[in-house]
C-alpha cells in the first residue's frame, strides 16, 4: 500500500513511461491505456487459481468489447472498460502496480456479466480473469461486512439461511415493511440495507427445500431421472416458481430427485473472489449428487446452472475430484436448455400475455443459451413475444453488486427498464432469481404495470400445473 502511495504521487513517480501510464489509468479519467506488452518477464501470479496470463496477453486492444460493457457505458472511462481491466491486470501481473486499492476497488466495479467475452475476437475471458484476480486480492482488502455475513456465515449453511429469513417474514407479516416503505424511514439506513429492503419480495411461508419431497414421480411413464439443483434464492424466495419447475419436469416424464443436503452452488462466492469456499461447496455438491443415479442435473437458476457447469474446470487440478467433477458438470442443464432439448409435452391452455425476454448474463454470456428460452416461450399458446432492445444487457443485479454498488446498479437498471417499457409488454420473463428480484423492484418503483416471471411460470400456467 505504501509503495502505491508513492507511485500515485506524480512528483515521486518512477521514470518508466509504462508505469506512469498505469498510474494515469487509475488516477486520471482521460488517460490512455498502457502498453504492457513490452514486458518480457514472468507473470507475478501463477498456478490454477491465478488469472491466465496468456489469455490476458491475447488482448489486441481492438475495443470491440467497449460497446457491450455496462460499466463503460455508465462511466465512459477506459478503466471501467474490459480493455482497461485487462491492461490493469497485466500491470499487476508485471509488478508495475501492487494488487491493492484502488486497483482492487476497480476490479470490483466489474459486474462479471461476461458480455465482453461474447464479442471478443481474441477470446479474452475478462470476467473470469477479474474473478481470479479478486481471489488473489483477498486479504489485501477486507470484504464488505454484509458480503462477509452472507457469503461466509449464511450461504454455506442452508439451515442458517432459512433461519435468517424468519425475521424478514415477521417484518412482512406484521406490516412493518409496509410502514417502513410508506414512512420514508428507509432513507436513514445505510445504502446497502436500503437496497436489500427494496429488493425484498413477499417471502413464502416455507422454503421449498423443506416443502418438496425428496422424490417427485414422473406423470405417466418415466423417461428420465433428474436431480434438481435448488438454488438458495429459489428455495427461499421463489419457492412457487421452483415448485412449478418440478411439476413441469414431472409432466415431461421426469422423476425429480431433490438431494436435501445440497448447498449453495458457490456463484456468490466466485463473484466475491472467495475461491476456497467455492471449492468447498463444489466438492460437497459433487459428492452428494454422485450418490444418486441421475441422467441429468437440472437447475432453474441461471447462476446455479452456470456455476455448477464450471465445477469441472474449478476442480480440474484436484486428483481426488477432477473426474467426478467432470461427470457432474456433464449432466448439468439449465431448465430452459433441458426443456428445449427433450420432446416437450405440448402446452394446451392459452396464456394471453405480451412477453418480452430479458437474458440473464449467466445464461446467455456464460452458457451461450439464448434461443432455448425463447423456444420454450414460443410454444405456449397465447404468448406474444416482443423482443426488447439490448436483451442481453445486464440488469445491474450481478450477484450482490446491487447491494455493494447501489448507484451504479441503479443506473444500469434504469436502462433495462427503459428497454422493457418500449416493448409495451405486460410481462417480462427471465431465468435467474437475481434478475427477477432486480426487475421486480425496478418495475414496482417506477409504477410499471409489468409482471416479472420465470419462463417456467408461464409454461406451468399453460400446463395447468399451477397448484403451488
Ligand atoms: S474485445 Fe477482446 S481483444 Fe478487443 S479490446 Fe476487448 S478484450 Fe481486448
Ligand atoms: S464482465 Fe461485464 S462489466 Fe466486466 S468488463 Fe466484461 S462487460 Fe464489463
Amino acid at each position: 500500500m505504501k509503495r502505491f502511495q508513492i507511485w500515485t504521487d506524480f512528483t515521486a513517480a518512477p521514470s518508466a513511461n509504462e508505469q506512469m501510464t498505469i498510474i494515469h489509468i487509475v488516477k486520471d479519467r482521460t488517460a490512455r491505456i498502457p502498453t504492457p506488452s513490452v514486458y518480457r518477464g514472468e507473470p507475478l501470479f501463477q498456478g490454477p487459481d491465478a488469472p491466465a496470463y496468456d489469455n490476458l496477453m491475447a488482448c489486441v486492444k481492438c475495443g470491440l468489447c467497449l460497446s457491450v460493457c455496462p460499466t463503460y457505458a455508465t462511466d465512459a472511462v477506459e478503466i471501467q472498460s474490459p480493455r482497461g481491466r485487462v491492461q490493469l491486470m497485466l500491470a499487476v501481473e508485471q509488478g508495475q502496480i501492487p494488487l491493492a486499492d484502488p486497483v482492487v476497488e476497480h476490479l470490483y466495479h466489474c459486474l462479471d456479466c461476461r458480455a465482453c467475452e461474447t464479442v471478443c475476437p481474441s477470446e479474452v475471458r475478462v470476467g473470469e480473469q477479474v474473478l481470479l484476480m479478486r481471489g488473489l486480492a483477498e486479504g489485501e482488502r477486507p470484504r464488505h461486512w454484509l458480503a462477509r455475513l452472507i457469503l461466509e456465515q449464511l450461504m454455506t449453511h442452508p439451515e442458517r439461511l432459512e433461519l435468517a429469513a424468519w425475521p424478514l417474514r415477521l417484518y412482512q407479516w406484521l406490516g412493518i415493511q409496509w410502514l417502513v416503505r410508506k414512512s420514508g424511514v428507509l432513507r436513514l439506513l445505510p445504502k446497502a440495507l436500503q437496497s436489500m429492503e427494496r429488493l425484498l419480495p413477499t417471502l413464502p411461508r416455507t422454503p421449498l427445500r423443506r416443502a418438496l419431497p425428496e422424490v417427485t414421480p414422473a406423470v405417466g411413464a418415466r423417461s428420465y431421472r433428474v436431480g434438481f439443483f435448488l438454488g438458495c434464492v429459489m428455495s427461499l424466495v421463489f419457492a412457487k416458481t421452483s415448485a412449478r419447475t418440478v411439476r413441469v419436469l414431472a409432466e415431461n416424464g421426469c422423476e425429480v430427485v431433490l438431494p436435501k443436503a445440497q448447498k449453495c452452488c458457490g456463484a456468490p462466492h466466485a463473484g466475491e473472489g472467495d475461491i476456497a469456499t467455492l471449492k468447498h461447496l463444489a466438492r460437497h455438491n459433487v459428492d452428494l449428487f454422485a450418490g444418486y443415479e441421475l441422467d441429468y442435473i437440472v437447475a432453474d437458476c441461471a447462476a446455479c446452472s452456470a456455476q455448477t457447469k464450471e465445477y469441472a474446470q474449478l476442480l480440474d487440478d484436484d486428483p481426488a475430484y477432477a473426474e467426478r467433477a467432470r461427470a457432474f458438470a456433464a449432466k448439468v442443464r439449465d431448465v430452459t436448455e433441458f426443456l428445449a432439448e427433450i420432446p416437450l409435452r405440448e402446452p394446451a391452455a392459452e396464456v394471453r400475455r405480451k412477453v418480452t425476454y430479458h437474458e440473464a448474463c449467466h445464461l446467455c454470456h456464460v452458457q451461450g443459451i439464448t434461443q432455448e428460452p425463447r423456444r420454450v416461450l414460443g410454444v405456449i399458446p397465447g404468448v406474444e413475444l416482443a423482443e426488447m432492445r439490448e436483451a442481453s444487457w445486464c440488469c445491474g443485479s450481478a450477484g450482490i453488486y446491487n447491494l455493494t454498488h447501489v448507484e451504479r446498479a441503479d443506473q444500469i437498471l434504469d436502462r433495462k427498464l427503459d428497454n422493457i417499457a418500449s416493448t409495451g409488454a405486460d410481462t417480462v420473463a427471465t431465468a435467474n432469481p437475481g434478475c427477477l428480484l432486480q426487475l421486480m423492484a425496478g418495475v414496482r418503483e417506477r409504477g410499471m404495470a409489468v409482471d416479472v416471471v420465470h419462463p417456467v411460470d408461464l409454461l406451468a400456467e399453460s400446463y395447468g400445473a399451477d397448484r403451488a
